[in-house]
């Protein structure tokens, strides 16, 4: 039974994605009537139709349970004008520098400015710079056209993809950063239903909490992917050592998995943007920029491997399972698979991919027609297929990526059955190493003998 607030609001959240649509989701299950504002206008007519433009769970079931809360609009002026609190979700990518790029919130801020016709609060959920907060008050400020007043919270969002709507309605905190009293007790009035932990403290703390807690998180599995790298050298294994870790309630047994390194929408920027603010301040974070080192080289470990073991890839029929950044989702975002495949396209390799939920997206990237088949200029092929066992039936050497249920359902003997030469890298240390062997599976992969 959802939780509904006693005191609903009209808000409005700029951008669809993965966290403004789930946020605006998630308020209205809890009460409050939501428009979500989007300018892509394919967006929104299926949003319109009941279906959601991203694959995250439960999400398609919430949008109608909620519908007469929700609405989904490119119109922007009449959804912001009477608004009692504008959240803004639109992305703040990561330019050549590393630095966020703050375009779309800036045009968002200014739609505001425009637009406005009473008092009312604007909420930064996107991932956004120390200082931020303070200049999109500034900026509104600027550029307001009628008498009225607002300001500016931060509000950063933790959820996670996959798992989007769990996290949203289970977080473990709400972090609100605000600068006076009314703007406290209108995100306290937002939250109240959810009847959730908040955090209340400056705006500037709240910015750089959610820096501090990504890049941490960031950080913890660069270390184990470093010591990883170790284990194999010295013989030890990096999931026992994982194991002993998790015990120590000051270490927590999550987020311990050593593997190919992380991709995703936040980790890779997140950790440069801190690493830039720092720079920009004459400090140098030498524990983030560690982990950032450390995710580049390990992200192309698997393949570097597979050149020392095989001559070349021309012509071999390479298997890739996985080419999302992780399950659940079908963001392909700072992906491995974008990483290993043009390296393996280049050498000439024939490689038959599967995934669950990603092909789609990864096919706008590489076209099955966009490549040459007859290897013309020594560059090799890609084709999507819509199994494991489509992709490893014949094949020479084969890549994980992606740790999906369906790829973990694949059974040790069946790479040895239906693969050419059963050699398999696998980065997500999907089996044990014993099993790949007595199964006769030539299997690498990290930090394990
Ligand atoms: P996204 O790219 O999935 O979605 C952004 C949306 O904003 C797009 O649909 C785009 O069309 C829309 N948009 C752009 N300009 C607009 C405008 N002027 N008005 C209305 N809509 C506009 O982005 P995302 O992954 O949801 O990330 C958004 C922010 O949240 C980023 O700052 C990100 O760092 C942060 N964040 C993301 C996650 C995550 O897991 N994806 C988690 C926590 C925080």
């Amino acid at each position: 039974t959802p939780l509904t607030t006693s005191r609903p609001l009209n808000i409005a959240v700029a951008g669809t994605g993965y966290v403004g649509l789930v946020s605006g989701v998630c308020m209205a299950h809890r009460g409050h009537n939501v428009t979500c504002v989007d300018i892509d206008e394919r967006k929104i007519t299926i949003m319109q139709d009941g279906i959601s433009p991203i694959y995250e769970q439960d999400l398609e079931e919430l949008m109608y349970l909620n519908r007469d809360r929700l609405t989904y609009t490119t119109d922007y002026i009449s959804a912001y004008k009477n608004a009692d609190a504008i959240f803004i979700g639109v992305g703040t990518p990561e330019q050549p520098d590393g630095s966020a790029d703050l375009t779309y919130i800036a045009t968002v801020a200014r739609q505001i400015a425009e637009t406005i016709e009473k008092n009312c609060l604007v909420v930064v959920k996107s991932t956004v710079p120390v200082g931020t907060n303070d200049k999109v008050e500034q900026f509104i400020q600027d550029f307001l056209v009628n008498d009225v007043k607002v300001e500016v919270a931060s509000n950063p969002e933790f959820l996670a993809q996959g798992t989007a709507v769990r996290d949203t309605l289970e977080a473990a905190r709400i972090i609100i950063g605000t600068n006076s009293i009314e703007a406290e007790d209108t995100l306290m009035a937002i939250y109240e239903p959810f009847g959730l932990p908040i955090v209340s403290v400056s705006r500037r703390s709240a910015e750089m909490i959610k820096y501090a807690a990504n890049d941490f998180l960031a950080l913890k599995i660069s270390y184990m992917n470093d010591l990883a790298n170790l284990c194999e050298l010295v013989g030890a294994d990096i999931e026992d050592v994982a194991r002993g870790m998790g015990y120590d309630s000051r270490i927590g047994s999550k987020f311990l998995n050593a593997g190919i390194g992380y991709g995703g929408s936040c980790f890779p920027k997140d950790t440069k943007a801190l690493e830039y603010l720092a720079t920009l301040h004459g400090y140098e974070l030498r524990t983030v920029k560690a982990a950032i080192n450390v995710n580049k080289d390990q992200k192309i470990l698997l393949y570097k491997k597979a050149c020392q073991r095989l001559i070349t890839f021309n012509g071999l029929k390479v298997a890739v399972l996985g080419l999302t950044f992780k399950p659940g989702t079908d963001d392909l975002r700072e992906a491995p698979s974008l990483d290993n495949i043009p390296l393996l396209l280049a050498q000439g390799a024939d490689i038959y991919a599967y995934d669950p939920v990603g092909i789609e997206n990864f096919r706008k990237k590489y076209p099955e027609a966009g490549l040459d088949p007859e290897r013309k200029n020594g560059k090799g092929s890609i084709r999507y297929v819509m199994s494991a066992e489509e992709a490893l039936d014949g094949a020479n050497v084969c890549f994980i990526f992606t740790e999906w249920g369906e790829i973990k359902a694949v059974m040790p003997e069946t790479y040895k059955r239906l693969m050419r030469t059963p050699l398999v890298y696998d980065g997500r240390n999907i089996y044990a190493v014993n099993e790949m062997r007595d199964n006769g599976v030539e299997y690498y992969s990290v930090g394990r003998k």
